[in-house]
């Protein structure tokens, strides 16, 4: 039986396997599971075992600290940390056989430095700013950079570079971004300094942009089964990995007039069935109008204001205390999806979920057998 918790999360292990295999499959190229913020909320360590096991050849994460957490929890894959690491970290990651990120002038002579003094070379992915306008040196720099970190003693072994509107298709600056890249990477052939890895497009590219594919994709969203845009359906095959569930903490009959929750903004009618559940925005939630949940299949508005801790529904009858409630997810016919969510809150789905607290616990179904 699982853990018993006032409420948690569940994370599809197989879910994750399942979606990165379809990745996999339909773009016919190698993927980089993207896992930075902690897989997005979900667990680094449980959804990189899935992706990896589904036969994803990298992992992304954003920090050091994410990619050493990944090595601590026994995970030996490639591992590229896509952000910027703070100079006291790069010996522990490159004596853990984590890729950094070369980026700048600063970067270069970071890694360079630590290389010569550890006797090691520093093993690096050029990042490329095509028109993010955040991290990378310009595309028309990419030879030059190349041939110092090569000559610096680096071991450079990719190359990339991120989409700015990925999510939609026909922004020119796609078709822009693809062409200075490409001209990069051309330029890094001729001076046969061209690495192994050449990567550009994320999730929204899997599908829509195949001519960003080069070598490899970086997922995060689809590899977790969040959609692509709020208003989009997943594509097909593809299912989320997180449930949010919760255990009815109360259902008591309040008297008319009585109010429920912080101010009072709320003022039974008559008698009414009044349902405490044990999240709030201190788990993630936030507090706006419009916040439901699921009960006994159905869909119920949640009454007064949301607290730290618990919310309250009205509810049509008696539920028995500890009756499963589902926050995100489905129960029955009826569906709370995190796309549901983040467009109540007027936030991406990495954001609502990268917020679910860490005192929700994580609980692993379906998990892959080893
Ligand atoms: C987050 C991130 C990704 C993954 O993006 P998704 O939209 O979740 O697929 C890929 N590349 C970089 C550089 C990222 O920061």
């Amino acid at each position: 039986m699982m853990d018993d918790h006032p409420t948690w999360l569940e994370i599809d292990q197989s879910a994750v396997f399942d979606n990165c295999t379809r990745v996999l499959g339909d773009a016919g190229k190698p993927l980089m599971a993207v896992l930075k913020g902690d897989a997005y909320g979900h667990g680094a360590a449980v959804c990189g075992e899935a992706a990896l096991a589904a036969g994803a050849a990298w992992l992304g994460v954003a920090r050091g600290c994410e990619a050493l957490s990944l090595r601590q929890a026994g995970i030996r894959a490639p591992l590229l940390v896509l952000g910027a690491v703070a100079p006291g970290e790069v010996d522990e990651l490159v004596a853990n056989e984590v890729t950094l990120t070369l980026h700048s002038p600063e970067s270069l002579a970071l890694y360079a430095g630590r290389s010569r003094a550890l006797g090691r070379a520093a093993k690096v992915h050029l990042k490329l700013d095509t028109g993010l306008g955040r991290l990378g040196i310009f595309p028309d720099q990419a030879v030059d950079f190349a041939r110092q970190a090569a000559q610096d003693g680096l071991a450079v072994d990719g190359v990339f570079s991120h989409l700015a509107c990925a999510e939609e298709p026909h922004n020119p600056l796609n078709a822009l971004q693809i062409g200075r890249f490409r001209q990069a990477l051309e330029a890094l052939q001729s001076a046969s300094l061209r690495p192994r890895w050449a990567h550009l497009a994320n999730s929204a590219g899997v599908y829509a942009l195949p001519e960003a594919h080069f070598d490899m994709l970086r997922a995060g969203n689809l590899c977790l089964g969040l959609r692509i845009s709020l208003d989009d359906p997943l594509p097909p095959g593809f299912r989320p990995a997180m449930t949010w569930k919760a255990r009815l903490a109360a259902c008591r009959r309040l008297p008319p007039g009585w109010g429920v929750g912080y101010g009072s903004t709320y003022i039974t009618q008559g008698e009414e069935w009044i349902g405490a559940i044990p999240v709030g925005y201190g788990d993630g939630l936030r507090r706006v109008p419009g916040n439901r949940v699921l009960i006994g299949g159905q869909s119920f508005p949640t009454v007064g204001r949301l607290s730290l801790d618990s919310l309250a529904v009205r509810l049509p009858r008696a539920y028995p205390v500890g009756e499963e409630v589902v926050i995100i997810g489905r129960q029955g016919e009826q569906e709370i999806g995190v796309h549901d969510l983040a467009g109540l809150y007027g936030v991406t789905q990495s954001d609502l979920c990268t917020h679910i607290h860490a005192r929700v616990p994580r609980l692993v179904v379906n998990a892959l057998t080893a």
